[in-house]
């Protein structure tokens, strides 16, 4: 793990020199809507160590991932979509289609999402 990593994306939102719209604020992980929504709620939740792909956060082993999933619970939760449903993502790798690399984990629901992915 490293704390912050100077071209990241993700950790810029952290250290608040990139804006972004804070969904949930906590001690070890944050959550912020997606710019580019793909569902009615979409919504990132990320730790705020930086860790490249949700691999990493598992292979650490501090709960942090956990954590991570009990936020995005929360999340589903105060945006009203526990009851109707919702998917949380980690892509993880090109073939995954990351295209930030640092962990995040999506939160979309707000509508019937379709299954396979593309
Ligand atoms: P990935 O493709 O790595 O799984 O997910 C990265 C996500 O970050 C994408 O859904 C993309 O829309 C989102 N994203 C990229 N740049 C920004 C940004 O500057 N702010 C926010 N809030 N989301 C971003
Ligand atoms: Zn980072």
């Amino acid at each position: 793990m490293i704390v912050d990593v100077p071209d990241c994306l993700f950790c810029g939102i952290v250290a608040g020199q990139i804006p972004a719209q804070i969904v949930l604020d906590g001690k070890r992980t944050l959550a912020f809507r997606d710019i580019s929504p793909q569902a009615p709620t979409h919504v990132l939740v990320i730790p705020r160590d930086h860790y490249p792909d949700v691999a990493a956060l598992a292979a650490a082993g501090d709960g942090l991932l956990d954590e991570l999933v009990s936020r995005a619970r929360e999340v589903a939760v105060s945006e009203g979509i526990d009851g109707t449903g919702y998917r949380i993502v980690f892509n993880t790798g090109a073939d995954g289609g990351q295209t930030v690399a640092h962990a995040h984990a999506h939160v979309l629901g707000g509508r019937s999402l379709t299954w396979p992915p593309g």
